[in-house]
């Protein structure tokens, strides 16, 4: 079967609220056309994101209940240290309650003023962690993986001759680390080869930097190297993590993505000093080594979570119900980012609605009239979201792609959610030239798309 059906039954039901369209308009109109102001219950299916929203196995949550809730050495805490050795294979594992905890941590111990820090595309927590340090985050994807239309295959990939060219430029003594994002969330879910992965670890040990990894999406990303890379089609995924993992010196993680679990992450490291530096702050800001913000009982959920994870029936699914979405969609000529990633579907928003110029925000468009008509939350991630001001004229400077993101959580939606979403977002296409544009009435200084108020362009 193209598309397999979901690898699991339905044990514990969560209903949801159906309310009307005449509702929804007014909710987004008192919100003020922003989708972070609707209450949750409000919306039929929440695309928002895939952090911190996936549904937990039995196994999970009787976990749960073995949760050993001692202050130190708690028997989760080493059912996790196991776990996370035994896929990822570094040496000292720290754990935090989420993954800009990780970011934070690793980075106010290695990073000085002045120091850079390369990545195929930095997700915005970790290089606002970089930059809060008052280092300089530098992208260095391939080409490739800027153009929405390129079918390249691993778009996620690192550019050798960039890397090189940021490590000849700063000098290898300025970067403590180079990461590579996997898959690169900020570049659409896109998977990084296992070939790109052994270069890159070559290139910065060979100037003797340290390689570490941003592996939020560390079993999607193996799944897609089993799929696509010559040679791996009959490893296990456990085996292509092993392989990945032993590349590099260490990595940062959000188990809120790839953890199946709700709240949670980790860093690892090889280096003792740096690990005991680490867990020096650790204690200072998130919690004793054993257990880092958390209860004992999430650990336990996730060193099921992770377990899990690893299962090729769960991310054949997981991988192929982010494609159905996409392929239905494109099916219907309705402009997508492609090849399909893992975690999401992107909506190009230039090419869906070429009449609303981005300073109308074509993507914010798009977005209230899913809420509207279906109830469905997505996110804008265009001009609300990234565009810059230029300093003299203060006119803005818009990214260079308008995206909607329809972000799918794991083992929470069936693949008829999923075709209520593509009937929708069709039914919308065909009626395109009616959608408006926004403009601002309030916004904050910084991030202002949590916050802005909207009202439509008349
Ligand atoms: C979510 C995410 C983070 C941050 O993790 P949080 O748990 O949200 O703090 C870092 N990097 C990537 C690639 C992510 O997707």
């Amino acid at each position: 079967m193209r598309f397999p059906a979901e690898p699991f039954r339905i044990k514990v039901v969560e209903p949801i609220k159906n309310t009307t369209q005449e509702e929804r308009e007014r909710l987004i109109r008192e919100a003020g056309y922003n989708i972070f102001s609707i209450p949750a219950e409000t919306i039929y299916i929440d695309l928002l994101t895939d952090s911190g929203t996936s549904a937990m196995s039995d196994n999970q949550w009787a976990g749960l209940m073995l949760g050993d809730e001692s202050y130190a050495g708690s028997r989760n805490y080493y059912h996790f240290e196991q776990t996370v050795r035994e896929i990822f294979g570094f040496k000292n594992i720290i754990p935090t309650h989420q993954g800009r905890v990780a970011e934070n941590l690793l980075f106010s111990n290695i990073l000085k003023e002045g120091d850079v820090v390369p990545n195929n595309i930095h997700f915005d927590t970790t290089r606002a962690n970089v930059e809060y340090h008052k280092a300089q985050a530098v992208d260095c994807v391939i080409d490739e993986g800027l153009d929405p239309e390129n079918p390249h295959l691993f778009k996620g990939n690192m550019d050798l001759n960039k890397l090189e060219a940021v490590i000849k430029k700063y000098g290898a003594d300025r970067i403590p680390i180079i990461m590579l994002t996997i898959t690169n969330n900020s570049g659409g879910g896109q998977p990084v080869s296992m070939e790109n992965i052994r270069q890159v670890s070559e290139l910065a040990h060979r100037y003797g930097i340290r390689f570490f990894f941003d592996a939020c999406r560390f079993a999607e990303n193996c799944y897609f190297i089993k799929e696509r890379e010559e040679g791996y089609a009959d490893k296990s995924i456990l085996e292509i993590a092993k392989e990945m993992f032993g590349y590099a010196d260490g990595c940062t993680m959000s188990a809120k993505k790839d953890g199946l679990v709700n709240i949670g992450g980790f860093v690892a490291v090889n280096d003792d000093e740096w690990a005991q530096r680490i867990t020096n702050m650790l204690i200072l800001i998130e919690g004793f080594k054993t257990y880092g913000g958390l209860a004992g009982r999430d650990l336990e959920a996730i060193a099921r979570g992770l377990k899990e994870v690893l299962d090729e029936n769960y991310l054949r699914f997981r991988i192929n119900q982010t494609r159905y979405l996409g392929e239905m969609l494109a099916d219907q000529g309705i402009p997508i980012v492609k090849p399909i990633g893992g975690h999401a579907v992107y909506l190009d928003a230039r090419r869906f609605l070429p009449h609303i110029p981005p300073e109308q925000f074509p993507g914010q468009a798009i977005v209230v009239e899913l809420y509207k008509r279906a109830g469905i939350r997505a996110v804008e991630i265009g001009s609300l979201m990234m565009a810059k001001k230029d300093p003299e004229t203060g006119k803005m400077i818009p990214p260079s792609l308008e995206l909607v993101r329809l972000a799918i959580p794991r083992r929470v939606y069936t693949n008829m959610h999923m075709q209520y979403v593509a009937e929708a977002i069709t039914e919308i296409y065909h009626e395109r030239e009616k959608l408006k544009g926004f403009e601002i009435e309030y916004e904050a200084e910084f991030l202002r798309h949590f916050t802005a108020k909207l009202k439509p362009v008349d």
